[in-house]
């Protein structure tokens, strides 16, 4: 490794100590389980959080979209494997009856629903569900800068600023019993800078677009930020430090505007509605198919 890749790598791994630390994401003695997709950002994660002494454990939940999934598959084991990590892998199919792509494709026909919203929900409630069965404290995900960014950007232009109160560093405005807390601790650095860290890394990770999220909203919002960076570049860290400020304001907002939180009357895990929002996703596709 040359001395910049080393000066980068030190500096990376300083900043993501920092971000757990400061914002205090892990407490002492929990126990932790990483959201691996195979992508460069969870590994990232569950290979510092390893390295910080955190004892982390790693689940992926096998989308099985092909050769896209199965290369990932191979990767998150061979990764664990070499850093002697507990892995647990979840059939997405076993859990749904039906493909990820499958039930992507038929709502979007049928009610023009966004591929990643439908497939973010849906991996969602497997994560909860599993963490809380496996009866860890928390749940760490590779979300980045870029993501949380693009989050808070498309809540404002999309109207809904106040579900912002739900990002941060650590999610949940609410403490429930049945609702493990999500953490990011790559909530500061950038997707360049992760993609950096794992190529000098070297970590067995896919590059690739994952192939079901074709024709995005949020690949757009990625062109438009590329615009934006060449005028203002540390317009994402701003969006994000701007958002901190005034999120103990949205949180508490949120809190009087939205319904107490309850269970699911399908699934009983924590939803505000009657139906949470995975089981009202299965509702409609059990309607079509
Ligand atoms: Fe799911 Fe979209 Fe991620 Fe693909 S890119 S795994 S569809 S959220
Ligand atoms: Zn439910």
């Amino acid at each position: 490794m040359n001395i910049d890749d080393l000066n980068f790598k030190v500096n990376f791994e300083n900043k993501v100590k920092e971000t757990i630390e400061k914002y205090k994401l892990i407490d002492k003695g929990e126990r932790v389980l990483v959201a691996c997709s195979g992508g460069k950002d969870s590994i990232s994660v569950l290979y510092l959080l390893n390295k910080f002494g955190y004892n982390p454990e790693a689940l992926i939940i096998d989308l099985e979209i092909g050769d896209y999934s199965k290369k990932n598959l191979e990767n998150v084991k061979f990764f664990c494997n070499e850093h002697n990590i507990k892995l647990y892998i979840v059939s997405f199919k076993d859990i749904y009856n039906y493909s990820l792509c499958y039930i992507c494709s038929v709502l979007k026909s049928k009610y023009n629903l966004n591929p990643c919203y439908v497939c973010g929900i849906l991996k969602r409630h497997i994560l909860n569900k599993k963490a809380l069965e496996l009866k860890f404290d928390k749940l760490a995900t590779g979300h980045n800068m870029d993501d949380e960014a693009q989050n808070i950007f498309m809540n404002y232009i999309q109207g809904n600023l106040l579900l912002s109160a739900k990002l941060g560093p650590i999610t949940g405005i609410t403490k429930d019993e049945k609702f493990v807390p999500r953490i990011k601790p790559l909530y500061f650095c950038s997707d360049e800078d992760v993609r950096k860290y794992s190529q000098i890394m070297k970590f067995p990770v896919l590059y690739e677009k994952c192939p079901c999220s074709v024709g995005v909203f949020r690949r757009e919002i990625k062109e438009i930020f590329k615009h934006i960076e060449k005028e203002i570049p540390n317009f994402k860290e701003n969006l994000i430090r701007n958002l901190m400020k005034i999120s103990p304001i949205l949180k508490e907002e949120y809190l009087k505007k939205t319904k107490e939180m309850r269970y699911c009357e399908i699934c009983h895990q924590p939803s505000e509605n009657k139906i949470c929002k995975s089981c009202e996703l299965m509702e409609k596709l059990k309607d079509i198919c």
